[in-house]
């Protein structure tokens, strides 16, 4: 089931370039939609720019043509400081290298954000990572380094960061490519929950046909364009 009525995320006409070794259009025309509560994946072959786009719409690549908005709000053409503003507080990210802090705790990695934000105490901050690391089956491991734990515990840590400041839209480059068919499925679970039952949006690039079957809604990209769109019936 879609909530269609509360669009969080917009493209107008989204286009970029690549220069390097020549130039090329890597993104054509992108128009897409994220609805308030949805699980929605992006699909296609490997160069087919979904990660290019992932980073257009995390904010962090300002390098393209057309218009972003995410939650009401234009953010091309924003500075830096405001889009750092608007990622702290509303989006979370799990690219596929994690950016993990290997000498500091799974517990401290995922409070970082959260003590960035400022919103919540130190004891607080605390609590909630404990909380998160929990529910992706980690927290007996939040006092070890990162460095400690295998590619896909490192993962999960990841995840267990990017919800801590419970944004309201979360994108994902392969969340799952690292991980073994049990913790895929912990982390499908957690997806849908967070969508159905929080209302979060998820934005997941993802090279898993189940994985994008179950969820509410696939984008497939080809050679930088959208060229399929399927609302999937068991999402
Ligand atoms: P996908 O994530 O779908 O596999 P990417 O977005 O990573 O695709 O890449 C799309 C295309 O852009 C590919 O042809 C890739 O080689 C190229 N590309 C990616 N990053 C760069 C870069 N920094 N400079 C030049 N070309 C790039
Ligand atoms: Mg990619």
């Amino acid at each position: 089931m879609i909530a269609k009525q509360e669009i969080v995320l917009s493209t107008y006409r989204i286009g970029k370039y690549f220069y390097d070794p020549i130039k090329f259009k890597v993104l054509e025309n992108v128009n897409i939609e994220a609805y308030k509560g949805e699980f929605l994946t992006l699909v296609g072959k490997s160069g087919s720019g979904k990660s290019t786009l992932l980073y257009c719409l995390s904010t962090m690549d300002t390098d393209y043509e057309g218009e972003l908005h995410i939650l009401g709000e234009k953010i091309t053409g924003k500075k830096t400081d405001a889009l750092a503003a608007i990622r702290n507080s509303s989006i979370g990210f799990v690219f596929q290298f994690h950016f993990l802090l290997p000498e500091f705790s799974c517990l401290k990695n995922v409070m970082i954000p959260a003590l960035r934000l400022g919103k919540y105490s130190y004891n607080e901050v605390e609590a909630r990572a404990y909380e998160k690391l929990d529910r992706l089956g980690l927290k007996d491991q939040a006092l070890k380094p990162a460095s400690k734990l295998s590619g896909g515990q490192q993962q999960r840590v990841a995840i267990a960061r990017a919800l801590i400041n419970d944004p309201q839209l979360i994108m994902c480059d392969e969340p799952t490519g690292n991980l073994d068919s049990k913790n895929t499925q912990i982390v499908f679970d957690i997806f849908k929950q967070l969508t159905h039952d929080y209302h979060q949006t998820i934005i997941a690039v993802t090279h898993d046909n189940d994985f994008a079957a179950a969820s509410d809604r696939t984008i497939e990209m080809a050679d930088g364009k959208i060229v399929n769109h399927y609302i999937n019936t068991s999402g």
